[in-house]
């Protein structure tokens, strides 16, 4: 085996982190056919470590581009103070977003309407205890907390790891795959960005974001951001890496 070394350039990067060098290097040996690029980033996100090891606790969860994943935890009473009512036209129960979000929302599901397309909030803020609660709602005393975890993880937060608990995220229409070949998921997936809101879970990136492709489930982080993540096929996760982490 060839030992690997960094080429200079990267030394430069802005997201580039010389405490983290020994993991850049140990990461490469045993992902090779990852870019540089990839390495730095994926370990600046902690994806060396398997999902949910090096938690860390979010310091700063009003922030409109906080980023919530398996190793960036909410604190446990964090609720958003601005949460509103989404109008009735575009909401199928008494879901509410923060004020931001909820603007844009109810302004892309009027423009969807303008389309002949239907689209209504099925699930938006979700507190840590009710996170909890979801996660644990198909748990059987027959199964070991182990095997549970294993399913129930790539398709459910951990309570603190939702993003829904951020106020910011919003299921849409129907929590199946299928709705990716609907009007709908179609119309989303094209014109989301436009008003701020990005599809979060992107098929396979799974083994980044750490959940199967999510059609339904969409991220509120401003037209500015939408569009660029979406111009740039990245995930939040590594756009955060590489554009945001330096900045916060
Ligand atoms: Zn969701």
């Amino acid at each position: 085996m060839t030992e690997q070394r960094i080429p200079a350039e990267f030394y430069s990067l802005p997201y580039f982190d010389s405490f983290k060098i020994p993991r850049y290097l140990n990461f490469k040996r045993k992902q090779e056919q990852l870019s540089w690029e990839e390495i730095i980033t994926y370990v600046n996100l902690n994806l060396d470590y398997p999902f949910y090891e090096m938690i860390r606790e979010i310091s700063n969860p009003d922030n409109l581009t906080v980023l919530v994943n398996k190793y960036n935890r909410l604190p446990m009473n964090y609720i958003p103070q601005d949460l509103e009512s989404i109008h009735p036209d575009f909401n199928s129960g008494e879901f509410k977003l923060r004020q931001e979000a909820r603007v844009a929302f109810e302004k892309m599901g009027r423009a969807a309407g303008q389309d002949g397309i239907m689209i209504q909030a099925i699930s938006t803020f979700r507190s840590f205890d009710y996170q909890e609660e979801v996660y644990f709602r198909k748990k059987s005393p027959e199964i070991s907390m182990e095997e549970y975890r294993k399913e129930r993880d790539r398709v459910s937060a951990r309570p603190g790891h939702s993003e829904h608990q951020t106020g910011l995220a919003v299921d849409i229409n129907d929590l199946e795959q299928s709705f990716e070949q609907t009007p709908a998921g179609k119309w989303l997936a094209a014109n989301s960005y436009h008003f701020g809101y990005i599809l979060r879970y992107p098929k396979g990136k799974e083994y980044i974001t750490g959940y199967d492709y999510e059609p339904w489930h969409f991220r509120y982080l401003g037209p500015k951001l939408a569009t660029e993540i979406h111009k740039l096929r990245i995930t939040f996760d590594e756009y955060y890496i590489r554009y945001l982490s330096q900045i916060l």
